[in-house]
């Protein structure tokens, strides 16, 4: 049975915190939120106080992935099957709490490494949300915050790990030949949104993410993120297309070095829906850009 959780929040590790803040708020359009206590800064991307927050540092890659649990039973049932498989998951401290701005947190990390935070009580703001220059705001609601692409250096282990002990189901499995490379990737729900985490093989694991997306209203309003990015002079890493997971994206370069993804429309899953093995990850589009559309 698929465990009943969303990606609530995502944290990075930064060199670059301006350019991140230009990014993330006259970019792709989020609201400022709180300066933590833990020198952390907030980004709000709907009624929640936290969805996204950036930190100062030398990783530049993902720091948390943060899941949170619909209900006590599904946030205990977690903890138990990651200490069943011999992962303790480590209390959050009262100021992590408040950095988090959740009322009960874990951190673990997966096998390969990557950090996970799973919490309870994600808090909303007391202020309603704003963006200067996303009107229509994000879609989040019963999806989650959008979905990232975590490297794996092996596929096949991983898998096992996302679905037996995290309690994620696959949507779709995939693998296309990309610039000489097989680039492999399992899609794992666990809500409507078709993939809130995937796992990428066949990439070199240089950082733990490959990139993230954040889902808007309308191809209107990614095409208005596309304006902004291009205006703003970011580096396109691939140019509007249709995956066959249905979203609608571009994909740009964030100051860390991995990519970011708008993207809006896609399938949503139920009980119903059949997995499926892609044998291409993109309909159309989405290519990389030639020297006279890089500009
Ligand atoms: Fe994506």
């Amino acid at each position: 049975m698929t465990a009943r959780l969303e990606l609530a929040y995502l944290g990075f590790e930064v060199s670059d915190r301006p350019a991140w803040d230009r990014l993330l708020t006259q970019v792709i359009g989020m609201m400022p939120g709180s300066h933590n206590s833990d020198g952390s800064q907030g980004y709000r991307l709907d009624e929640f106080a936290q969805r996204m927050f950036v930190r100062e540092g030398t990783a530049d890659d993902v720091c948390a992935v943060g899941l949170a649990a619909y209900d006590r039973a599904e946030f205990d049932a977690l903890c138990a099957r990651l200490r069943g498989a011999g992962i303790e998951p480590q209390a959050g401290t009262p100021d992590e709490l408040r950095a988090r701005h959740v009322d009960h947190l874990v951190r673990f990390k997966d096998p390969w490494g990557h950090p996970l935070e799973l919490c309870l009580g994600l808090k909303t703001s007391p202020t309603p949300f704003g963006s200067a220059v996303q009107s229509n705001g994000f879609v989040t609601g019963d999806m989650g915050m959008g979905h990232l692409i975590l490297v794996m250096p092996d596929l096949e282990a991983a898998v096992p790990f996302y679905t037996d002990v995290i309690g994620m189901s696959v949507s779709d499995t995939g693998a296309e030949e990309w610039a000489g490379i097989v680039l492999s990737a399992v899609f794992l729900y666990c809500n409507p949104r078709h993939h809130s985490i995937a796992l990428a093989g066949g990439v070199p694991a240089v950082k733990r993410i490959a990139h993230f997306e954040v889902h808007m209203p309308s191809i209107d309003d990614v095409g208005l993120a596309w304006d902004r990015t291009r205006s703003a002079g970011i580096e396109v890493t691939h140019m509007p297309g249709r995956h066959t997971e249905g979203v609608y994206s571009f994909y740009g370069r964030t100051p860390s070095g991995f990519e970011y993804e708008v993207g809006t429309e896609g399938f949503r899953v139920d009980e119903n829906w059949r997995q499926r093995h892609l044998s291409r990850f993109t309909l159309w589009g989405h290519h990389v850009p030639t020297p006279a559309e890089a500009g």
